[in-house]
């Protein structure tokens, strides 16, 4: 995608007064987040002229999506784990024709232990479905179990929640696992949430470190639901990006580069 056809599908969807009141742990920021004003930036010790548009408009984007900044600023060139290939093309695949998957409801499941990568392939799915101009969002199962809880007593929270995860355009929940605390959740929420997208044909993207019969002797409904319409991706290595990314982290900060956002 070309920079104008980004800017042309972002440009005008959210003002800062909007962004501010969906997004309150993150205000919008004055300066460029990658530059800090100065037009440029170095990395790799190569100057590059910064575009402090895109990457301002990028982030404020990825925030109200609710894709958490460590994700913002590596792409799918950087996944480097065992099962780079399996991903990379699994991705590529799954966002060539999207049009045609979002016409059917069809998402992605990326199963497999913790640290193989799963988040970090589904975000580069929801980063890049931003930028074409779709609606989408990331709740990680843990904070949809929470934030249900606690807006039990409050119903307009509840109903907002509610209607945000039903009705966006793709919808990435991450580590979906066994809680014990997930069981009035799983009663009224979870089932309901997925059933309404399915039925609506939205796609649903899901991470999960729960084998494929385990997910669906625990969540058999939702597990019938999407088993139809999900590509099923298993990630079995381990993902070396975490390692990688402590060790250029260090050298990034100490030769005072920055990492564009992506
Ligand atoms: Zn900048």
């Amino acid at each position: 995608m070309t920079r104008e056809e980004i800017i042309k599908n972002l440009s005008g969807k959210l003002d800062d007064s909007t962004f501010e009141r969906i997004h309150t742990f993150f205000p919008v920021q004055k300066v460029c987040p990658t530059c800090a004003g100065k037009e440029e930036y170095t990395l790799d010790g190569k100057t590059h002229k910064c575009d402090c548009v895109m990457q301002s408009l990028l982030q404020k984007h990825y925030f109200a999506a609710n894709i958490g900044r460590e994700y913002h600023d590596i792409c799918l060139n950087d996944f480097i784990g065992s099962d780079r290939d399996r991903v990379v093309s699994a991705v590529e695949n799954y966002l060539a024709d999207f049009d045609s998957k979002f016409h059917f409801g069809l998402g992605i499941t990326f199963a497999g232990p913790v640290g193989t990568g799963k988040t970090f392939a589904m975000s580069c799915i929801l980063k890049e479905l931003i930028k074409q101009g779709r609606d989408v969002y990331l709740m990680s199962f843990e904070e949809m179990i929470t934030t249900w809880a606690s807006a039990w007593t409050d119903k307009e929270i509840k109903l907002q929640l509610e209607t945000r995860l039903k009705s966006v355009d793709v919808l990435g929940l991450d580590e979906i696992k066994t809680d014990n605390r997930s069981d009035s959740f799983l009663a009224s929420g979870f089932d309901s949430i997925v059933r309404h997208r399915t039925a609506n044909l939205l796609p649903t993207i899901i991470t999960t470190n729960m084998a494929e019969h385990l997910m669906s002797s625990v969540f058999p409904k939702v597990s019938s639901l999407l088993s139809p319409r999900n590509q099923y991706v298993l990630l079995e290595g381990k993902d070396l990006r975490k390692d990688e990314i402590r060790f250029r982290i260090m050298e990034l900060e100490a030769n005072g580069e920055r990492r564009p956002i992506c």
